[in-house]
């Protein structure tokens, strides 16, 4: 290629990787629950949007719903409890709990709006104070808008990485350090979710010590050598502990 060329290569990267990051500086906005600055480029009615088009299909996943109407009834009633005690109540996110009928996949999750759910698998290893411990972790989800934020990212990534690859054969090199601080990233929100589920148990009036139990179940369901779905964008269990301990601390004296 000529000279010429490149230099036009490298200037039309430049303009790329200009607009993601004024594209970011734009997005950026403090979430009233957390206090935390986020890159976000959805509304909540568009997460709650997405939530509710995508929730049929995550059931459909892992075999539907669970068919016990009691048994979703408790999820359903821990779920409203933990909603109805906290801040979570103040935010425009419509909470739903789900038991899935999965009874081998040891999992939780949260779309965005507030669409939560937990498999057979999981739910069947806990007691009532255990469950809130888990849906409070999910429901942190949903208020921290880990989803939307990550949504957020990845296109900043994407649009940096192609930047790089227009102006210097780089492309690849981004995307490597964009999916590497996007998994970071993912760790932090599950130590944030775990501080937020710690608040509501306490503010539900949970025993926040049963949290730790949660993780050693988790920990247990991992086994020696295997990495199931939950664990395998979650930080070390021994890691979480820890933080959870010290929110215990920071809240139960409160
Ligand atoms: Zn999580």
């Amino acid at each position: 290629m000529r000279r010429g060329s490149w230099r036009i290569r490298i200037l039309i990267g430049l303009a790329i990787v200009a607009f993601a990051f004024v594209r970011r500086c734009s997005n950026q906005e403090e979430n009233p629950y957390t206090g935390r600055t986020q890159n976000i480029d959805m509304t909540a009615e568009q997460e709650i949007a997405i939530g509710l088009q995508s929730a049929p299909e995550m059931a459909q996943q892992h075999g539907g719903l669970y068919p016990d109407e009691r048994l979703q009834s408790l999820v359903d009633a821990v779920g409203q409890k933990l909603v109805k005690s906290s801040i979570a109540y103040e935010t425009p996110y419509e909470y739903d709990f789900h038991l899935l009928a999965d009874d081998r996949t040891v999992n939780a999750f949260a779309l965005p709006g507030g669409q939560i759910f937990i498999t057979y698998a999981l739910f069947s290893q806990l007691n009532e104070a255990q469950l809130a411990g888990v849906l409070g972790h999910e429901i942190g989800h949903v208020l921290g808008r880990h989803s939307a934020e990550r949504i957020a990212e990845s296109t900043f990534w994407q649009t940096l990485a192609t930047g790089a690859s227009v102006g210097g054969d780089m492309g690849n090199l981004v995307a490597g350090i964009g999916q590497n601080t996007l998994l970071t990233n993912g760790r932090n929100d599950e130590l944030e979710s775990d501080e937020l589920g710690v608040l509501f148990m306490i503010e539900a009036g949970y025993d926040p010590y049963q949290m730790i139990e949660v993780m050693k179940i988790l920990k247990a369901a991992a086994g020696p050598n295997r990495v199931p779905e939950f664990q395998s964008t979650h930080p070390d269990p021994e890691n979480r502990i820890e933080k959870i301990q010290e929110a215990i601390q920071k809240y139960s004296g409160r």
